[in-house]
Formats: structure tokens, C-alpha cells, sequence
């Protein structure tokens, strides 16, 4: 290689004056362009758009490109038709001073006096509508999301889409009218997530103390009850105001309900007068009886007692209770069995005629029966039971 060089210097130095001359020419030229590009200076073009000087550029290729760039952000259709044929002018200049695409398409939109920069509203990447400014929008925007508000609860409210606000320029004759955008936004989907209190009462509860201090048929409230008070708190998703969803976030009790305290009487009445709580004698007392079978009688087979009277003589309900078996057996003939509550029941038996049915309240000394000699009964007598807990118990120690 070195020896190459020398062999091409050797052939200079014995070449003619002028061959010398343009060598000499042809190496500055060279050493020249190498220094201006070291030094960052390049050939190029100044742009000359509607008079104005707006850009320099490397190529009359990457103006094209940034022209197609500008025409994309212009709104409507055939927007490539605003764009000016430019002049290009030869001009030496720094690389960096070469603008690059997206500069030289925003100079191109500012300097086209067709167009006019403008605010707008994109829906799911749609246009939609424009406004003089983003500001404007934005609280047309915020005036729908508040419409849908819930007062008094927390709430928040949001768009279904996605929304843009971007800057776009449109032809001063065709930008869209601020009615175009106030349709758009008025038919944007809004869901409205809301906190949602509701006031629930809590019944209270009734709680029985049996207590043996009182006889059986003594009820009395010892404590009033009183309900509570709970705010049920619920999420509530509302779809343009149609609830579409409900989640229970929480119950916050405000006042715990007070339990009912009742007092009923457990202990066996054993009042002969039938005075207030204690059972009354199942027949008149006016009416001519005898007690023809005890409590224990025939071998202690015998669990009633057989009061022998004359046939249609009145049954009392010997307790306030309900009705409930009123019917035939063959070995009770027509009988009727009330419940008094506490665990306690009575039964009359063998009746000619029962009055009352399956269901029915009495109240004590209420006529339920009519005396008489049904089933297995060899005369007019009333069969009466009284029963603790289901078991059969001495009526003589209840009604005496
Ligand atoms: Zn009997």
C-alpha cells in the first residue's frame, strides 16, 4: 500500500503543469467536503410554505412524509387536498438544524390559513365533536358526570368509554358545532358507583322465664321490649341511573334491640275458689254430682276423674287454651283436649256432644262439652285429665 501511494505521488511529481493543477484541485475539493462534514454541515433544502420559510429539510421525500403526517390530524375527509405545493431552495446548513417530522407537519397546520386549531373529544378513538378549548369540554364532560350524583351518599361516577381529549385542526369551514359535541357527550354511557345507607329495624326477641313463684296461667311482661336499629350499608352500581348491581358492603348496628323478659307462672294451682290463675271445676258446681272414680282408682289403672252428672250437663274449659284434639276414640268416646300452655292440658271425656273444634281458643269457663256416656262408659259421666309435661296428674289437687 505504501509503496502504491509513493508510485502515485512519483507519477504526479513527473506529470505535466495542468494534470498537477486539477490533482491539486480534485484533493481540495475532497479535503474540503471531508472538513465541512466533520464539522457537521450538510446539503439541504429551506422550505418555502404559503411565503414563509417554515422548515429545512434533507429531501423533498421527508417534507412529502411530514405532509401526510399533517394531513392525518386534520379532521374530516380528503384532508391532503390543504396542503400547499411548497418551493424548496439549495442551501448549505447544520445537521442539527434539520427539523424532524412531527416539527415540520405542525408547522404546515399552523401556516395552512384554511385550517384553525382546535379543541376536541375523542369516544373510543372516535371524533366526536370540537370546542374552541380543551377547558370547555372538559366541564361539559364534568356537567354530565355530576348529573348523575346520588345526593347524600358518597358516590362516583365515571364513563363507560374511554374519552380523549385531544388538539386536532379542522377547516375553518367545516369544524363541528358545540350542539354536535353537547349531543355526543349527552349520550355517553355513565356508571354511577354509590354508597347507599338504609335504615333496617332489628325485632327484638321474647325471652320466657318460667318461674315456679307464680302459678300456672300467670303471664306478665317483665321488660318491654324494644326493637334496634341497624343502617345497612350497601354498594349500588347504577347504569345511566338503572341499578344494575348490589353488594351488601356492611351492617352497622345503631341501637342493639332490648330482649322481651315474660314471666309465666310453673307452680301447680291449688286454689279450691276458682280465684284469678287457677282452674275452675270442669262442671257447675251448682249441678248434682259425685265424684264416682279418683285419680288412682281401679287397681291405680284410673289417671282422670269421673265426676257422675246427668247427661247435657255444661263442660268448662277449666283454663284460658286452645282446642286441640276435638274428635271420637272409642275408649274417650267424643272428647275434647286443650292446651293451656307451660306444658299443661287437660282432657274431658265420654261427652254427648262436643261444641268446640280443632283450633279454637277458650277461655276458662267457657262451655266446650256437653256431659254424656260415649265410648267405653257404663253411665252419664265426665272423664277429666290434667297433664304436666304429658303426664297425668291428680286434677283434685288443681281444681279441688
Ligand atoms: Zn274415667
Amino acid at each position: 500500500m505504501k509503496e502504491k501511494v509513493i508510485a502515485v505521488l512519483e507519477k504526479i511529481k513527473n506529470a505535466p503543469h495542468f494534470v498537477k493543477l486539477i490533482c491539486f484541485l480534485g484533493i481540495s475539493a475532497i479535503v474540503m467536503t471531508l472538513s465541512l462534514n466533520a464539522a457537521g454541515v450538510v446539503l439541504a433544502y429551506n422550505v418555502n410554505y404559503a411565503g414563509n420559510v417554515i422548515a429545512q429539510v434533507n429531501s423533498k421525500e421527508d417534507f412529502a412524509s411530514a405532509g401526510q403526517l399533517a394531513s392525518a390530524a386534520i379532521m374530516g375527509e380528503n384532508t391532503e387536498g390543504y396542503i400547499y405545493a411548497p418551493k424548496f431552495f439549495p442551501t448549505l446548513t447544520l445537521n442539527s438544524r434539520i427539523d424532524t417530522s412531527a416539527d415540520i407537519a405542525n408547522a404546515i397546520l399552523e401556516n395552512t390559513a384554511e385550517l384553525k386549531k382546535t379543541a376536541a373529544l375523542k369516544v373510543n378513538g372516535v371524533l366526536v365533536g370540537t370546542a374552541e378549548s380543551s377547558e370547555e369540554i372538559e366541564q361539559k364532560i364534568n356537567n354530565r358526570l355530576s348529573s348523575f350524583n346520588v345526593a347524600d351518599y358518597e358516590c362516583s361516577a365515571e364513563f363507560v368509554d374511554t374519552i380523549d381529549l385531544v388538539s386536532t385542526y379542522c377547516s375553518v369551514n367545516a369544524c363541528t358545532s358545540g350542539e354536535q359535541l353537547d349531543a355526543g357527550i349527552n349520550n355517553l354511557a355513565v356508571k354511577t358507583t354509590v354508597k347507599e345507607t338504609t335504615d333496617v329495624k332489628i325485632s327484638y326477641k321474647t325471652v320466657t322465664q318460667r318461674s315456679a313463684e307464680y302459678q300456672v296461667g300467670y303471664y306478665a311482661v317483665n321488660t318491654k321490649g324494644v326493637n334496634g336499629l341497624k343502617h345497612k350499608v350497601d354498594n349500588v352500581v347504577y347504569l345511566n341511573g338503572v341499578e344494575i348491581e348490589r353488594n351488601s358492603v356492611e351492617d352497622v348496628v345503631v341501637n342493639e334491640p332490648v330482649n322481651e323478659v315474660v314471666v309465666v307462672g310453673t307452680a301447680a294451682v291449688v286454689n279450691k275458689n276458682g280465684s284469678s290463675g287457677a282452674m275452675v271445676f270442669p262442671i257447675p258446681k251448682s249441678a248434682r254430682y259425685y265424684i264416682s272414680t279418683y285419680f288412682g282408682g281401679d287397681g291405680g289403672s284410673h289417671k282422670g276423674l269421673d265426676l257422675a252428672v246427668s247427661r247435657g250437663t255444661p263442660i268448662y274449659a277449666s283454663l284460658d287454651g286452645t282446642v286441640v284434639e276435638a274428635g271420637y276414640k272409642s275408649d274417650y268416646g267424643y272428647y275434647v283436649l286443650v292446651d293451656h300452655g307451660n306444658g299443661l292440658k287437660t282432657r274431658y271425656a265420654h261427652n254427648s256432644q262436643n261444641l268446640v273444634s280443632r283450633g279454637d281458643k277458650v277461655t276458662k269457663g267457657q262451655t266446650i262439652a256437653l256431659v254424656g256416656s260415649t265410648g267405653r262408659s257404663t253411665g252419664n259421666h265426665l272423664h277429666f285429665e290434667v297433664m304436666l309435661n304429658g303426664v297425668r296428674v291428680n286434677p283434685l289437687k288443681y281444681v279441688g
